[in-house]
């Protein structure tokens, strides 16, 4: 079968198969014949034939056969039912893909991994949908899923979010979750024009590798949580004034602060994610 990034292949199988492009469903597929054998290459450090991947939302599969060829096991959920005949005859060359229908925001990926997966290591690699980008990554990594690193093509302006330095500008609360779970790193920029149809933003890769062992211990992650999405819910107001919406009163926020020697005035993007582990520590206490 030729290359399924080739324009004209694309378009006689989706047109035979009557399938019209959901932009509900984030559906931008993957035409520039670069990106997947990349993605494919670095999405799993130091492991080899040996692993599995999970796949989110395999499209027509051009990925897929890239991590086919790679992978021992590959498992693609895919939400769109129209798209299951296309994939049974674009992967019919790969037994070892298994594709489920459903929404990776339910599924129970744990027990999809343990069902399909042979005990093999396993990573993930996806051209996410960009309507679930956040909740997507936030529900792998906090669902602690056995994964060794999530490699995703997401749109440039989540990448430098989500890879961003905790206490810097570019900070938000996925940086900081992020960073609890994981080592994150821009891998390269994917121009709008590699996708069909073209989004209206170019993209990056990111590779998350997740940590072995948090790099700070977090007493209550609960807690963490609801003082980070606080902090940064109202960004440009001072900690003193944002964390009342964690349900703390003014009194107690500014003792907490003052023992943990923060200024009453520093912002949520000032704060390292060991200050924000302090925090947490300091709020159980009250
Ligand atoms: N991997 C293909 C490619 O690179 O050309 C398609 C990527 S496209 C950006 C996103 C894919 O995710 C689409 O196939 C879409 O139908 C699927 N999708 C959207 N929401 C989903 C969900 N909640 N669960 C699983 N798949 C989903």
């Amino acid at each position: 079968m030729p290359a399924l990034t080739d324009l004209n292949t694309v378009r006689e199988i989706l047109s035979r198969h009557g399938f019209s492009f959901s932009k509900a469903l984030g559906q931008n597929f993957l035409i520039n014949p670069s990106v997947c054998p990349r993605m494919a290459q670095l999405c799993h450090p130091e492991l080899d034939g040996e692993f599995a991947v999970l796949e989110i939302g395999p499209g027509i599969g051009v990925l897929t056969k890239e991590l086919a060829q790679v992978a021992k096991r590959v498992i693609s959920i895919e939400l769109d039912t129209r798209l299951l005949p296309i994939l049974k005859e674009t992967l019919a060359d790969y037994p070892n893909v298994t594709v489920i229908n459903g929404d990776a925001m339910k599924l129970d990926l744990a027990a999809v991994l343990k069902e399909h997966a042979e005990g093999l290591p396993v990573v993930v690699c996806a051209n996410l949908p960009y309507y679930i980008t956040s909740p997507l990554l936030m529900r792998l990594l906090e669902s602690r899923l056995p994964v060794e690193a999530i490699t995703v093509l997401v749109q440039k302006e989540a990448a430098v979010r989500l890879c961003a330095q905790p206490a810097t500008r570019e900070c938000g609360a996925v940086t900081l979750a992020v960073r609890y779970f994981a080592e994150p790193e821009i891998l390269f920029s994917v121009s709008r024009g590699s996708f069909l149809p073209a989004p209206k933003v170019d993209s990056s890769v990111i590779r998350l590798r997740l940590h072995d062992k948090p790099p700070c211990e977090i007493a209550d992650e609960a807690l963490f949580f609801r003082l980070v999405h606080a902090a940064f819910g109202q960004r440009r107001k001072t900690l003193s004034n944002s964390l009342g919406a964690a349900g703390y009163t003014k009194e107690q926020i500014i003792t907490v602060l003052q023992a943990a020697e923060l200024s009453p005035t520093a912002r949520a993007e000032e704060l390292t994610l060991a200050q924000f582990a302090a925090l947490t520590k300091l709020f159980l206490t009250i």
